[in-house]
């Protein structure tokens, strides 16, 4: 009974620390533009495909299939963690084993996962600690990041080992029932035979039982604020993922309601009534222009660099790394949605993400070849939100470079790119024998 209230005591206090983050970054999305989201049975594939599927990941064999398997393994492991939930509550031991064969293939699954995961994490942190893999630098790479990373992996090792040893002392306190429930433990039990006697094993099991599920608490109290918040954000990210093809650029509502205009009054008020207001800013300058969508991609973002690695403006040496716009994305909203929240949408602290985080030359950078939106794991458009601040330079302060200045001119006043007049255009075929057309 004291361990159940002990346990409620905890579960109380993790769940409300949690909720607590979860509620003061939602409060920040209500600062955002909306995004449409419909078509579910297409995002159904899609999350099926790239977020449990794994299918970018494993376009890198052996790093991605070591990715795949602990974002597996976690899948299972997680549903023993619901069972230890259950168990600390009820004070009954293994609950889910009514389930029958599901219980036993969740649990066998389970152990063999912990075995892997724990191999795979002791890869990670070799790489990340030994080896210079030029993905995981950067200059958006603070130190944070890369203390930020080295915690989590850490962490997961811990789990890891503390499932094992609550898996080797559940097996060695019921040997005939467990045995076909642990396939790798049972093998490696017999090591550790000297070391386990009946009083030390309980207390060990108590020991690996509440240091297991405490670090889970733990895990899930600080993934918020650190890049591993993807943990929770990355597949619900795929489902919500862009569903147009990789090119596609949305055109801007108010533009082209001013081209039908132009072109047919009558079109342009089926689109949107005539006394529509006008629009609050083309593009996007700060958090308020950004869609709610771009704010979550920045929740999801792992920071694997992937989406940099391929760029071939940051590889040809140029500022540009998209990585880092959605790095930033989720500073400014953590430096400026606090003041939102208190003094409303109005408030202002003098800085933008335009500028203050993403300068104008990261984002003339841009190919718009989609390399990167194509690479990344969780699916984010990152040109999407390139062009719009681009729009914003163009539209707002009319601050495009000069090559595409003088384009603009030569489009207003010849109707075409080129410097030329529309009088001059068929000058190139005089002399030679076209006739007209
Ligand atoms: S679309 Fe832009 S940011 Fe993305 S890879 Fe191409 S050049 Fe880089
Ligand atoms: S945007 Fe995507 S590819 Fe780039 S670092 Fe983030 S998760 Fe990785």
């Amino acid at each position: 009974m004291v361990k159940q209230i002990l346990f409620l005591i905890t579960l109380l206090i993790t769940l409300g620390v949690f909720s607590f983050t979860v509620y003061r970054l939602a409060g920040w999305f209500r600062f955002t533009k909306s995004f449409p989201v419909g078509d579910y049975g297409k995002r159904f594939n899609r999350m099926m495909a790239v977020a449990f599927g794994q299918s970018k990941i494993l376009r890198k064999p052996v790093i991605g299939l070591l990715h795949a398997l602990v974002f597996w393994g976690f899948l299972v492991i997680t549903l023993g963690s619901v069972e230890m939930v259950v168990e600390g509550l009820t004070g009954k031991d293994r609950p889910m084993a009514v389930t029958g064969w599901f219980y036993d293939f969740v649990t066998a699954s389970g152990d063999i996962m912990a075995y892997v995961v724990l191999s795979s994490i002791l890869v990670f942190l070799i790489r990340r600690i030994f080896m210079h893999i030029k993905r995981f630098y950067g200059i958006e790479m603070q130190k944070k990041s890369k203390w930020d990373a080295l915690i989590a992996l850490a962490i997961i090792f811990l789990l890891m080992k503390s499932l094992i040893g609550l898996n080797l002392t559940y097996l060695s306190l019921h040997p005939l029932h467990a045995k076909g429930l642990f396939p790798v433990s049972s093998r490696l039990l017999p090591l550790y035979t000297g070391f386990f006697s009946h009083t030390n094993t309980i207390t060990l099991h108590e020991i690996f039982w509440w240091s297991h599920i405490l670090l889970i608490f733990l895990f899930a109290n600080i993934l918020p604020y650190s890049k591993h918040f993807h943990v929770f954000t990355s597949i619900p990210n795929v489902f919500l993922s862009r569903l147009q093809p990789l090119g596609y650029l949305p055109n801007m509502e108010s533009v082209t309601r001013e081209v039908k205009l132009m072109m047919n009054p009558e079109t342009a008020f089926s689109a949107a009534p005539a006394d529509a207001p006008p629009p609050e800013r083309f593009g996007v300058k700060d958090l308020e222009d950004v869609t709610w969508k771009n704010y979550f991609d920045s929740l999801a973002c792992t920071e694997c660099g992937r989406c940099t690695d391929v760029c071939p403006a940051n590889i040809t040496g140029k500022k540009l790394s998209p990585r880092k716009i959605f790095i930033d994305l989720r500073a400014r909203m953590k430096e400026k949605g606090p003041g939102m929240v208190k003094l409303g949408r109005e408030f202002s602290d003098g800085k933008s993400l335009l500028r203050d985080y993403v300068s104008a030359e990261e984002l003339w950078a841009c190919t718009t070849c989609n390399a990167c939106a194509q690479e990344c794991p969780v699916n984010i458009n990152h040109p999407s939100l390139i062009i719009d601040m681009r729009r914003y330079l163009v539209m707002e302060e009319s601050a495009a470079p000069s090559g595409l200045n003088m384009m603009f001119a030569n489009i207003e006043n010849n109707g075409a790119p080129w410097q030329f007049s529309p009088q001059d255009r068929m000058k190139w075929a005089e002399g030679l024998e076209i006739s007209d057309f």
